[in-house]
Parts: C-alpha cells; structure tokens; sequence
C-alpha cells in the first residue's frame, strides 16, 4: 500500500462525541480541521444514551435542532437493590435520551458541512518533530499537524500507553428496546457487581444499557444467559424488564475492556478532551456532558492563543481540573458505593429520610448549562 501524506492545522484522533464537537467549533472558527476516526460512521456505541441538560443549549447552539426531535426528557429517578427496596425521587436538573447513533451521527454531518476532513484510519502512534506532529495509522496514512488532539476514549492507542496494561474489570452491554418504561424516567437496578440502566430514548424506544464485574461473567461460564439467570435477574426489575420488552437487536452490543481505576500520566505534548482526558463512571450519566463540555474549553483555549502557542498547555488543563475535579471524584464514589451490597441500602435510606441531600449530591455530579 502506498503511503497517504495528509497535511492539516489540527488533527483530531477519535471521532466521538469530544472529537466531532471540537471539530466543529473549530472548523467553524477557520481552521483546517482533520479528524482521523477507525470506524464508519453512523454506529450504535454502548451507553446509557442520558445527556444532562447542562448539555442542551450547547449542543442546539452546535447546530443540532434538538427541540423538533422531541426527545424524552428525563427528571426522575428510580433505584432498585436485588433485596426489593426502591427509591423514587425526582432528578434535577436531569437530563434527555438520544441515541448515540443518531446524536453522532448528525454531528457527523454538520461537521461535514463545515469542511472538516474525515480521516479513516486507526491511528498507531505519533512523533513530533521542531514543533510538528506527524501521526501514523496502521493503513499507512501520515498526517502532519501543527497542534494533536487526543479524543480517542477510554483506550489509548497502544503506543501512547505510559504504563504497563492493568486488568481490566468490567464489561458493558446494550440493547434497545420497546417497552412500558415511563418517558420521564431513568431506572437503575442494582444486582450483585453491577446494574442495568434503562430509559427512553427517541421515537419512543428505550435503551437498556448493563454494566457488571468480569469476574460476574466468568463465574457464569462466560456466557450471557446463565449470567442474567444466575446474577441480574436476581432483581426482580431486571427480570421484568427483559420479560416485558421486546428487544430490537438480534444480540446486545457489548465493550469489555472497562476500567475506572485511577489514571496514569498522559502524553504531554497532545490536548486530552472527554474520556481520553478522564473517565467519570457512568453511573452519574455526565461522561457525554464531560465530553462536550471539554471539547468547549479546548476550543476557546486554541482560537485564543492560535496554534502555536504553548500557553493552552497551561490553561486548558488548568481550566479542566477546575471544572471536572469535584464531580469526576464524588461521581466514582458514588458508584462505588452503589455497586456494594451494604451500602446502596443506606444510599436508598439517605434518599428516602433526606431527599434534600441526597438531590444536592446528584446536582454535584452535573455542571451548569454551558
Ligand atoms: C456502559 C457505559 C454507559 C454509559 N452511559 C452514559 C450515559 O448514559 N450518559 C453519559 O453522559 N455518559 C455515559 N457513558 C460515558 C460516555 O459514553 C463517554 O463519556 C463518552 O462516550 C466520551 O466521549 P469521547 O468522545 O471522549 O469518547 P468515545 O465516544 O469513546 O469516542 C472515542 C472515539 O475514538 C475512536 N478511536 C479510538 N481509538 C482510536 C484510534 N487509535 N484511531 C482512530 N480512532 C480511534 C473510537 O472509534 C471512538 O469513535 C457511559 C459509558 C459506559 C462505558
């Protein structure tokens, strides 16, 4: 294969939801703009499909007409343990459901309009050289960019990796669905190591979205039915709600390589936004707001110091910590907390004695409009 030379101002690697958004607002201020994504678009991906409000205005300000789609929009709660208590309780600010699918894919497009070149290729490793990244794929494509950024994920390429693999302890699963769940509701239904998350998305479907130990499935002999059987169904809710939806997908999506461990120092020399900057667990339903949000920040930070500039890399990051610090800490314990067997009782009592806390705490976890 012949090798590709690709030159642009900035290059993006990963065209997710961070990737597209930054694209965008920066196409949109005349840079040339590349985004090197490993695969097609429109795709389903695994997530809860929740996006907090905060989130709202800025995606319609993008360009995405969010009000015609009439979206569910989301204001309560309802936790469940396998031991049967449960807990109703509004959410505020809450949020709305779109599928990942046709959120990224309309991105997708709009960043198309605005000139952004789409790059397909899985990208392998970079060097930079008096000031110029020149990044490689595995299909032999170089691009050569002034400024790198990283929005590939939870997943660095393997090259980028500044430490030794960790085990890696969850995997997640989605399907979507038709069923009775209410518009205005996001349900989560704790069983032993993990939970399932199911609420409405566009056109009336709902998304079921399930994250649990690997240890959970290994100990079903790795496979799904004897695991829902044995662990998930022992909530009563998670049975019913497979027994009561009809599945629109022949098997369930599924990612295996989840982790929320402490993060290891980054590559110093690219822009880190969404997952790839730090990975909030997705029980606070916010990573999609962290993405975009951070995608904001960047963007703003390049149009004003202009692409050569070494002070983004002082005040992007520091703006990032200031915004994300607290919720991405309170966000991980308040997962870690649910998922112990002992403890999401005394979550569901807070909840039901203290409703004033325990809503205080969730708004804690979501940032204002943006
Ligand atoms: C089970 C689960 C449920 C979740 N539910 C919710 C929820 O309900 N609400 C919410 O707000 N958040 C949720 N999240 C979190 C949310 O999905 C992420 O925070 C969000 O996707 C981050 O966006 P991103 O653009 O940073 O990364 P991604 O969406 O992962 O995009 C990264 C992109 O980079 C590409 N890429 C990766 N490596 C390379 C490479 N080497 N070369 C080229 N391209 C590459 C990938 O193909 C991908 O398209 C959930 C997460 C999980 C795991």
């Amino acid at each position: 294969m012949l090798a590709e030379k690709i030159n642009t101002d900035i290059a993006i690697i990963g065209g997710g939801l961070a990737g597209l958004a930054c694209a965008l607002q920066l196409a949109h201020s005349d840079f040339q703009v590349s985004i090197i994504e490993k695969k097609p678009y429109p795709r389903h991906k695994v997530c809860g499909e929740y996006v907090g409000m905060e989130s709202y205005d800025f995606l319609e300000n993008l360009g995405l007409p969010l009000s015609e789609w009439q979206l569910p929009r989301i204001q309560q709660l309802h936790l469940s343990h396998e031991n049967g208590q449960f807990l109703n309780t509004p959410l505020a600010p809450g949020g709305f459901g779109i599928s990942r699918y046709k959120l990224e894919h309309a991105l997708f497009r709009l960043c198309q309009q605005a000139g952004v070149h789409f790059i397909k290729g899985n990208v392998q490793n970079y060097t930079k050289t008096k000031g110029d990244f020149s990044i490689q794929t595995a299909e032999k494509q170089h691009i050569r960019s002034s400024v790198c950024i990283a929005a590939y994920g939870k997943n660095p390429p393997h090259e980028f990796k500044t430490h030794p693999e960790k085990e890696q302890k969850w995997f997640g699963l989605k399907w979507h669905a038709v069923s009775d769940i209410p518009a205005t509701q996001i349900n989560l239904h704790f069983f032993q190591g993990g939970y399932l998350g199911c609420s409405q998305i566009e056109q009336g479907k709902t998304n079921i979205c399930l994250l649990a130990s690997r240890e959970s499935l290994q100990a079903s002999e790795n496979r799904l039915d004897v695991f829902l059987e044995k662990v998930a169904f022992r909530n009563a809710d998670v049975r019913s709600i497979f027994t009561n939806s009809e599945l629109l997908f022949d098997k369930p999506l599924s990612i295996a390589n989840i982790q929320f461990s402490k993060k290891y120092p980054k590559p110093a020399d690219l822009l880190h936004i969404g997952d790839a900057a730090g990975m909030i667990a997705p029980l606070s339903g916010n990573g999609m707001s962290m993405a975009l949000r951070s995608s904001k920040m960047l963007a703003e930070e390049i149009r004003k110091h202009g692409l050569q500039s070494s002070k983004t890399f002082d005040t992007y990051p520091k703006r990032w910590q200031k915004a994300f610090q607290t919720r991405l800490s309170l966000g991980n314990s308040l997962q870690n907390l649910s998922l112990h067997p002992m403890s999401l009782p005394l979550l569901i009592q807070l909840g039901k004695l203290s409703p004033t806390l325990f809503q205080k705490m969730i708004r804690l976890t979501h940032g204002k409009s943006f």
